[in-house]
């Protein structure tokens, strides 16, 4: 290589120094950078470091008070010594580095070593690759410990639950930052009251809940229940204690500055005070910004000299109680905290928890604590009660309801009988982690409040549910939670999904991460202190995300499968509610449209040939429905058998009130759509014909004693083998569908009348252009064939439709291209026509 091997040249003709770990535009600049201070700096210490290495030992097995002295001592007969490097842990290992490589291979070749009566290990040293790590500025003040000062504090502990204790003990505020914040709030207090009479300022959040951390923020509630007035003429009372006013927009206190009828006045115009107030009239308050649209509105600030941040909220009574609702599950039992604080931390590591303002698609420390809480719930036996549990052991003065929401439970520990749960902290967190590994976030709701999972079909339908008909005279507002890739109701609020900013991304980095967590706990590396001085317990589950440990997600079990999410959201009302009286079996219906939509896809929008097709797996050929009732549907695992279940069950429940048989009806007269909505879309014209009449193969579902399974392909499927759903064609693509498509698109949409152009990403526009790429590559020969299996996960899943691709010949190897193209267009193009749905 021309300019040797840290530098490599990037696909875009660039350069990487991957010494010093920066990119470099064109090849003057680099030569500029390999004669700059940093590259030779970090060239003459990566010399020095192998150089060191080329002569030194590795040396463990010496008592834990030996010193750096006495190491030295005992090898200076092998040759001079030059150096020992003792382990930070200090006692475990130590490299003794000899000033010649001769002194190193005389101790190498020494058959025993031994001191005070301690035999030694001496190997040589590993070399390890050199690598630049900046430091990162921390700001002395608030700042958490580092990821490497933790872990050596962490290998030191004797086990995991000590690792656990001491993770708290690091992170939690010191005594003096507690009474520092209680001072500001003093503060605050005494100046806010000047202003709001009868005003009280309530600390609320994880300086209260018992889970504060030492860069947490302060969020504290304004109550002004009590208070009528604002007090402009407070203002000159307060400036004169002070001595001085912080104004920073000093311009436009007149303006603001006028007692005000608080009763009449809008919460926008209440934050402006609050904010005027602090701005003018707190020291070394600076950064005060309201933002009076957020869903809960909020003026932020930051202390210059204490160093935090902080939140005045006017309208947060619920986030006081469900404060009190966290101290008292962490004052209920020990391990709470300890776990809660272990969690928090491995989830920040991953990046999938503590986004600073809630919004985003990170979860939120809340959403965080009560999903510990929840599993907390779930253990056998619990370590925490539900919520409803709670309420029936509060007494009559405890009794609290805020916004029409019952918020009761006892304010003392003492209330609640303790735990018969003996588990010990190193098994509730790798419990925490398998738990949510095998949970179904897609088709679950997680109630804190029964201490359970509820199925998603509860919520599925507008007008159900209980929580919708609390209060509904008070307030119009819809009172179902908004449903998305992971559901969390708020123990109180039960109209409030607090998961409800998640994405599909972030549901599936989540349960990826507890796959991960829970392998790793399952090891001894996990369980079992290192006697060799390597990172072991908690210390290799917070290693951060997108390090070298960590493989890009899923790399090794990376397969042709497309993977279809069930998202309540995009459904259509009639489809939301056909499933809601499906119940348990609303995976297979759900499965059965999205069969229908995706065979939709690859003939009509694609205009591939698609057929039936027998499983490639264990094939139980059940024989041929009749026509269309078969149809491409009849391939699924017996729709008529499963439209009959689902007829059974809805005449069971029977909840939306309305007659059993005209529910069964309409699944019925739905299904028979499909069908019918199929051979519809046969009339794919000019387009090879496709045998509508092919019968459908079932595949046989796994009985009791089928074995032929594999017990991972056992775990995913659903609950009772009778539910399992599965479908299988077999398809022909004629076209280059995906080259060329964007352009095409393009031209298509310039070419036709703004009137009759088809919506973007329309079924109708991506139909069309496929038409127009067909126009362009007449052909008479298939150009890839390739077998489709369909199945529906749930249960011990995330509910999802997992497709996967198996390609036929494909000598010319267009098929991962034509793959990578359906991972983003078969979602889309599908969850269309779920939307469309009647
Ligand atoms: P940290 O500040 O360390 O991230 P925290 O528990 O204080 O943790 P914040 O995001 O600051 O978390 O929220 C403060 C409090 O507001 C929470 O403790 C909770 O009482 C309430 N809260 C936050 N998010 C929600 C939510 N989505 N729904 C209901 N209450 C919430
Ligand atoms: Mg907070």
């Amino acid at each position: 290589m021309e300019f040797g091997d840290d530098i490599e040249q990037t696909p875009k003709g660039k350069f990487h120094c991957k010494l010093c770990d920066v990119n470099v535009p064109n090849k003057a600049s680099l030569e500029d950078h390999l004669k700059g201070r940093k590259h030779q700096k970090l060239s003459s210490v990566r010399d020095t470091r192998r150089a060191q290495e080329t002569k030194s030992v590795f040396v463990s097995g010496f008592m834990r008070e030996t010193s750096q002295l006495q190491l030295a001592d005992y090898f200076q007969q092998f040759g001079p010594v030059a150096e020992v490097i003792m382990d930070k842990e200090k006692g475990v290992y130590a490299f003794v580095e000899f000033s010649e490589t001769k002194g190193l291979q005389s101790a190498l070749s020494h058959p025993h070593h031994s001191l005070e009566g301690q035999k030694l290990r001496v190997k040589p040293r590993e070399r390890k690759e050199f690598r630049y790590i900046p430091k990162k500025k921390q700001d002395p003040k608030n700042s958490l410990l580092s990821l490497e000062d933790l872990s050596q504090e962490l290998c030191q502990a004797a086990s995991v639950n000590e690792q656990m204790q001491r993770v708290v003990e690091s992170f939690q505020l010191s005594e003096s930052e507690k009474k520092v914040r209680a001072l500001l709030v003093e503060l605050l207090q005494e100046v806010f009251t000047e202003f709001f009479p009868e005003c009280q300022i309530v600390p609320f959040g994880s300086s209260v809940n018992t889970f504060d951390i030492h860069c947490c923020d302060l969020d504290l509630f304004l109550d002004l229940e009590n208070t009528k007035t604002f007090q402009a003429r407070a203002k000159s009372c307060s400036e004169q204690q002070t001595g001085e006013c912080h104004s920073e927009d000093a311009r436009s206190e007149d303006s603001i500055l006028s007692d005000i009828d608080l009763s009449t006045a809008s919460p926008a115009e209440v934050l402006d005070l609050v904010a005027a107030v602090l701005r003018k009239c707190v020291p070394g308050v600076h950064k005060v910004q309201a933002l009076s649209s957020a869903r809960l509105p909020v003026v932020k600030f930051s202390h210059r000299e204490l160093g935090l941040q902080g939140d005045i909220t006017i309208n947060n009574r619920l986030a006081v109680r469900n404060t009190r609702f966290l101290q008292l599950c962490s004052r209920l039992d020990m391990r709470v905290r300890p776990l809660v604080y272990a969690i928090r931390y491995w989830a920040k590591q991953k990046q999938l928890a503590g986004n600073p303002f809630g919004g985003g698609p990170l979860m939120n420390n809340y959403a965080l604590t009560l999903l510990v809480i929840f599993f907390l719930q779930n253990r056998d036996p619990p370590v925490v009660p539900a919520v409803d549990q709670l309420k029936e052991l509060a007494c009559e003065e405890e009794e609290c309801v805020i916004e029409g929401w019952d918020c009761t439970f006892p304010s003392q520990p003492i209330a609640v009988p303790p735990s018969r749960n003996t588990e010990d902290l190193c098994t509730l967190l790798a419990g925490f982690f398998s738990f949510y590994a095998q949970f179904d976030f897609a088709g679950s709701v997680i109630s804190l409040r029964e201490g359970r999972a509820l199925p998603i079909t509860s919520f599925l339908s507008k007008d159900q549910g209980e929580e919708g008909e609390q209060d509904k005279a008070r307030d119009p507002a819809p009172k179902t939670p908004r449903l998305g890739p992971v559901n969390v109701l708020d123990p109180f609020e039960l109209s409030h999904n607090v998961a409800g900013n998640l994405n599909e991304r972030t549901q599936k980095n989540l349960r990826r991460e507890c796959e991960e967590a829970a392998k790793y706990c399952r090891s001894l590396q996990y369980q079992r202190k290192s006697a060799k001085g390597k990172a072991w317990g908690l210390v290799r589950l917070f290693v951060p995300c997108g390090s070298s440990a960590h493989g890009p997600p899923g790399a090794a079990e990376r397969h042709l499968v497309i993977g279809i999410p069930f998202r309540a959201a995009v459904l259509p009302d009639a489809v939301r509610h056909q499933l809601h009286s499906a119940g348990d079996l609303f995976r297979q219906l759900w499965f059965e449209k999205v069969s229908h939509a995706v065979v939709t896809v690859f003939r009509d929008v694609l205009k591939c040939s698609v057929e039936p097709a027998g499983s490639p797996r264990k094939a139980g050929h059940t024989g041929q429905s009749s026509g269309k009732d078969a149809g491409l549907l009849g391939c699924c695992s017996s729709s008529s058998g499963l439209a009959g279940k689902i007829a059974f069950a809805v005449g069971q429940t029977a909840i939306t009130g309305g007659d059993g048989d005209e529910n069964r009806k309409s699944i019925h007269e739905e299904n028979n759509n499909c069908d019918v909505d199929t051979s519809l879309s046969e009339s794919g014209k000019e387009h090879r014909p496709l045998n509508s009449d092919q019968g459908g193969v079932k595949r046989a579902l796994p009985s009791g004693d089928d074995m032929t399974m594999s017990p991972s392909s056992k775990k995913q499927r659903l609950d009772s083998s009778d539910k399992s759903a599965t479908a299988c064609w077999h398809c022909l693509l004629w076209h280059r569908v995906w080259a060329a498509r964007r352009k095409v698109r393009r031209d298509l949409l310039k070419s036709l009348p703004a009137a009759s152009r088809p919506e973007g990403g329309s079924v109708e526009l991506e139909t069309q252009v496929t038409e127009c790429i067909a126009q362009e590559q007449p052909t008479a020969e298939k150009l890839l064939e390739f077998s489709l299996e369909a199945e529906v996960l749930g249960g011990t899943e995330n509910t999802q439709t997992v497709l996967k691709f198996t390609p036929g010949d494909d000598q010319a190897g267009l098929f991962q291209d034509f793959f990578h193209f359906l991972e983003s267009f078969l979602p889309k193009m599908t969850e269309k026509l779920l939307e469309k749905l009647e």
